[in-house]
């Protein structure tokens, strides 16, 4: 019998464990913190051993394979001796992929920003034909769970770095990469290249019936890609000049340049797929998407409200103020992850009326911007949401899109936009 190691016990590792038993592979779990009851629960039931708050060093090095969650880095010390002792450590994605049924497609989505958005819209656009799609990986279910609910036409994959750095013979049909700019590099020792080489990671086993979707003013992309000899089909779409039929721009869930290109990635892909112009026409029409990305939500005495909570980079706020041609009353802040503000100082100075800085540690945030604009520093999104209701005026748009993790103040982004989403309409409840 086969025998399974699974450092974490999140979404992935438990994806992977339900694949692993599905196979009549023996399976332990570790995890270095706190298990909930209710994984635990799923665990008795599937009859896997496990253990938490630590790991085995001699049961996971006896596994032929171990699988390991995206959150744990390659530095972690459990790690380090599993790979010193020649141990296979892999991610999940790369895990499942081996088990991929026989003549499914997969539709692999990496990048900075936008890989969400994008797997979203193309599982929306190819839903509309009579194939089986299903979407999962960086997010909802992950990629070993798909696997075991049963046969799909096609998977839509969203891939971060940290599941690409453990894939090995992992191939999808259609790779994208949407873009590649800073983020994450604590995990890269605040080395941008090999962070940038981590999501190129995604070409290494495309072959000449396979295409790569990229974006040509990725200058990170395009070095990496070359001229040189590949086997692959490869599609560049130019961020910068984008020929979008306009009906994109109706839905309020593609508004903005940015989502005009995920619109285009993700048509590229359905006419691939054989989807009729028609369908995509309409898909694009009725796509909705997460909340937290550039949500709409109140319009109160002629000023919006925006939740983009989720744009927990630079790059992400650039497209975000960007496509905003009011005044702005911006909030942002929270756990800095090496932020470099240049790129946005312009839209600053153009479009953004006041600051306000949300965050425990707000200096930086202060230093960079308080030469330019008014800058409101707070420690509570109640605050935030007060400030911002005072200072704006007819016409405005106060738009949460903080550049920083949440973990200072929030449980994570969604709890930051929830906590942002009540605090408007509670305050504005009060105020009527
Ligand atoms: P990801 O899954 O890569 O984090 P999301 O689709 O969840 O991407 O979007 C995250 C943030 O990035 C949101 O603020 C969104 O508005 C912004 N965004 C979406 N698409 C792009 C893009 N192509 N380029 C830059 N920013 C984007």
């Amino acid at each position: 019998m086969k025998k399974l190691g699974v450092i974490g016990a999140g979404e992935s590792g438990i994806g992977s464990t339900i694949l692993a038993k599905e196979k009549g592979w023996d399976v332990f779990v570790s995890d270095f913190g706190k298990i909930s009851c209710e994984v635990k629960d799923q665990l008795v039931a599937l009859e896997v051993r496990f253990e938490e708050e630590g790991h085995s060093l001699d049961i996971l090095a006896a596994c032929d394979v171990v699988v390991k969650s995206p959150g744990v880095p390659d530095t972690a010390a459990i790690i380090r001796d599993l790979l010193d002792q020649g141990v296979s450590v892999i991610s999940e994605i790369e895990f499942a992929f081996d088990f991929l049924p026989e003549g499914a497609k997969v539709v692999g989505i990496t990048g900075s920003n936008g890989k969400t958005t994008t797997t979203n819209l193309v599982h929306h656009l190819l839903a509309q034909s009579d194939k089986t799609v299903v979407k999962g990986g960086n997010l909802g279910k992950s990629f070993a769970r798909l696997i075991c609910e049963g046969y799909a036409d096609i998977y839509v994959v969203e891939l971060s770095s940290f599941q690409l750095d453990g894939i090995v013979s992992f191939r999808p049909d259609v790779a994208v990469i949407l873009n590649i700019t800073p983020d994450h590099l604590d995990r890269y020792s605040y080395d941008f290249e090999l962070y940038a080489d981590s999501k190129l990671r995604i070409t290494q086993n495309l072959n000449h019936s396979d295409l790569l979707i990229a974006n040509e003013s990725s200058e990170a992309t395009r070095i990496r890609i070359g001229d040189s000899a590949r086997e692959f089909e490869i599609k560049w779409i130019n961020n910068n000049r984008l020929q979008l039929q306009n009906y994109a721009h109706d839905n309020p869930y593609l508004r903005g340049e940015h989502n005009n290109f995920n619109a285009t990635v993700a048509i590229e892909i359905a006419r691939r797929f054989g989807i009729a112009e028609s369908m995509i026409a309409q898909g694009l029409k009725t796509f909705v998407n997460d909340d937290h990305r550039m949500q709409s939500v109140a319009v109160y005495n002629d000023i919006e409200w925006i939740n983009d909570s989720k744009a927990t980079n630079v790059d992400s706020c650039f497209y975000a103020l960007s496509s905003i041609d009011k005044p702005i009353i911006w909030i942002l802040g929270g756990v800095d992850k090496g932020n470099n503000y240049d790129v946005v100082k312009d839209l600053v100075d153009a479009r953004v009326k006041l600051i306000v800085a949300l965050g425990l540690d707000n200096s930086k945030v202060i230093q960079t911007f308080e030469q330019m604009k008014e800058v409101y520093s707070v420690r509570s999104m109640a605050e935030a949401v007060r400030v911002s209701k005072e200072k704006a005026e007819k016409g405005d748009v106060v738009l949460l899109s903080p550049a920083c993790a949440s973990f200072d103040l929030f449980n994570n982004y969604k709890d930051r936009g929830n906590q942002f989403i009540q605090q408007v309409k509670n305050q504005h409840a009060l105020a009527s």
